[in-house]
């Protein structure tokens, strides 16, 4: 086990507005804060923050949105700041492959949601992944290199344990179809030896990279037992209400 404390994130997507959220959280909570040894994550959707909020106050559960502005205020509808997740939420989802599909983000916005949610606080759970077409075209590893250089530049290198990167390849998002644990290895290492010519090798050596796509009861295990990953971000199967299991899996497959 490497000192890295393992991390689940559940990333609830559009769903569960804030009286269910809350409902939600507190149904599986009991069962979630008896996984010490994993940070556990949950991601609402960001109306639904503070409901979320006052049922993990005072547990080892935090707290994540699933996105944010990188301004503090001001004339951009709609969007919210990190100012105003500042003491509420922990962790911040950024660049999720469905941020950047319908939202049109690009690696440079990514970078600078990065930067303002090391600023207020706010710990990054920063998304790479490639398409489906680009595996195929053998372009895996030219993608994710410039998205972790164009998303990870410039962050403070002392405080790179706050730091999450999520490998989450696109064609394995909500699809039922997992990467190998041999190609997710592969990328995992990547991850981290561009993270190392980023930051160097100490620096680098804190920062926790997540495997994501499909990610259930059924393989959360062969995925946290692989070296370099150091744990999992969850979409469709956190909504579950075995969603603690995961973590759980986590924690002993890291244990062993
Ligand atoms: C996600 O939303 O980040 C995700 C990985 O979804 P799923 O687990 O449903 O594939």
């Amino acid at each position: 086990m490497t000192n890295r404390m393992p991390i689940v994130a559940g990333n609830w997507k559009m769903n569960l507005g804030p009286t269910e959220a809350r409902d939600f959280a507190a149904s599986i909570l009991s069962d979630l804060v008896t996984v010490r040894g994993v940070e556990s994550v949950l991601c609402p959707p960001a109306i639904s923050l503070p409901a979320v909020h006052a049922v993990l106050s005072g547990t080892n559960v935090k707290l994540g949105a699933q996105n944010m502005y990188y301004e503090e205020k001001g004339a951009f509808t709609g969007e919210i700041s990190p100012t105003m997740l500042q003491g509420l939420a922990d962790y911040v989802i950024l660049g999720h492959s469905e941020r950047r599909t319908h939202f049109g983000e690009t690696d440079d916005m990514v970078n600078r949601k990065a930067v303002a949610a090391f600023a207020h606080d706010l710990r990054p759970i920063v998304c790479v992944g490639e398409h489906l077409e680009d595996r195929d075209a053998g372009r895996t590893e030219r993608v994710i290199t410039s998205q972790v250089y164009g998303s990870l530049k410039g962050l403070p290198s002392n405080r790179l344990d706050e730091l999450v990167v999520a490998y989450e390849p696109v064609w394995a998002i909500g699809t039922g179809r997992a990467a190998t644990p041999k190609d997710a290895a592969d990328v995992a290492g990547l991850i981290r030896a561009l993270l190392v010519e980023m930051y160097g090798a100490v620096e680098a050596s804190v920062i926790r990279v997540q495997y994501g796509g499909s990610v259930t009861t059924a393989n959360a295990a062969t995925f946290a037992a692989i070296p370099d990953i150091d744990g999992s971000l969850v979409g469709g199967a956190s909504l579950r209400p075995d969603f603690a299991e995961i973590a759980r899996q986590t924690l002993r497959a890291k244990k062993a």
